[in-house]
């Protein structure tokens, strides 16, 4: 199939004085980067990671114009890859995607083979953006509990922004391989929502917060999964029981960590860092095959939102502002 000379996208620009702007424009596709595979993409999802993109975070946008967009999902319809067929449906997420290279928020993306994984046969284009980095970085966190001898016969697992992207998807797959879940949320409207997808207990943020300023705290859980950062980690690992794992993905809440290292040389426990974007080949292929059947979230309708690229503006302000609830995901 050729392509047309013309694309709809998402732009970040910077104007001359430093003013960041998103909008909707069209550009030609013969701008698209080098690469093995062009794909036209039929949906794309909302990250934390995108929200800083699209506001021109130095972090994460470091050319302009920039497209974001860490996830995408589509058909191939050019590719000089044995592996990747025109008609594949794929999957890109993470990578360089949406970062260094103009990412999903647009009608075609151009990527390396290697950035590719096959759509499984178990789940649709909109379902895999519904998981997206978020889920895809929840089933890491997930399995990195499960490597550091994690079972759910240990007690209370904790994840932290829990109503969030990475947050909710933890949840639910946590509570569908048995482990007892105990929510922490900002949001006290969510607290039944949180329930319904399997928290077994809410603990609202600041309460949780309240606790002492201590080295240690009383080991109440197993472990954790946690999506924050700052003191919401800090204080989550000083009440880990002897021996546990906590997993550490975000930065929400701040990306100091202001802590002894008494829980871990008093306790044993484990700090486990996950990084989505770099996870090696072999292993984002054995998670996206567990994302697609026995750890597919059941939930992953119930808390979704979907919107289009006319609606990024507000959905990034949104997220920003810490307001989302589950997975937001972008019909192209
Ligand atoms: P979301 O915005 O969907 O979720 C974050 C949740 O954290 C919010 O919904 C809210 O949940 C809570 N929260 C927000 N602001 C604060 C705050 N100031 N203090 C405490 N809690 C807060 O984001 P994502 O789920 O997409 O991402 C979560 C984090 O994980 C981000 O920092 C992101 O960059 C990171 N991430 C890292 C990856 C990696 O590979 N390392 C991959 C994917 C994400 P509630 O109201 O329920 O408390």
């Amino acid at each position: 199939m050729s392509l047309p000379a013309l694309y709809r996208c998402c732009l970040v620009n910077k104007s001359s004085d430093g003013t960041i702007s998103l909008s909707l424009a069209e550009r030609q596709t013969v701008e698209l980067p080098a690469g093995d595979v062009t794909v036209q993409v039929q949906w794309s999802s909302l990250n934390y990671k995108d929200a800083l993109a699209a506001t021109g975070n130095p972090g994460i946008t470091r050319k302009f114009p920039h497209v974001p967009g860490i996830d995408a999902a589509g058909v191939v319809i050019q590719s000089s890859s044995a592996g990747f067929p025109v008609g594949t449906e794929v999957i890109a997420t993470g990578h360089e995607l949406g970062v260094e290279r103009w990412g999903g928020w647009a009608q075609y993306i151009r990527v390396p083979a290697a950035w590719l994984v096959k759509r499984p046969a178990t789940l649709t284009l909109e379902e895999a953006m519904t998981i997206g980095t978020a889920g895809f970085t929840a089933a890491q966190s997930v399995q990195a509990l499960i490597h550091a001898g994690m079972t759910p016969d240990r007690g209370p697992v904790v994840v932290t922004g829990a109503s969030g992207g990475v947050g909710s998807l933890a949840v639910q797959i946590l509570s569908q391989l048995g482990y007892e879940v105990t929510a922490i949320s900002g949001k006290k409207n969510q607290t039944e929502w949180l329930k319904e997808i399997g928290a077994r207990a809410v603990i609202n943020r600041e309460e949780f917060l309240t606790a002492p300023n201590r080295p240690l705290l009383a080991a109440t859980w197993a472990g954790g999964i946690d999506t924050v950062g700052g003191m919401m980690l800090a204080t989550l690992l000083k009440g880990v029981q002897h021996r546990g794992c906590v997993t550490a993905c975000g930065v929400v809440g701040g990306a100091d960590l202001p802590l002894t290292v008494f829980p871990f040389i008093l306790r044993g426990i484990t700090l486990a860092g996950i990084d989505s974007a770099w996870c090696p080949d072999e292993s984002r292929l054995e998670i996206w095959n567990r994302l697609a059947t026995d750890w597919k979230p059941k939930h992953l309708n119930a808390g979704k939102t979907v919107i289009t690229l006319d609606d990024v503006g507000p959905a990034v302000e949104n997220i920003l502002k810490g307001g989302v609830v589950g997975r937001t995901v972008i019909r192209i």
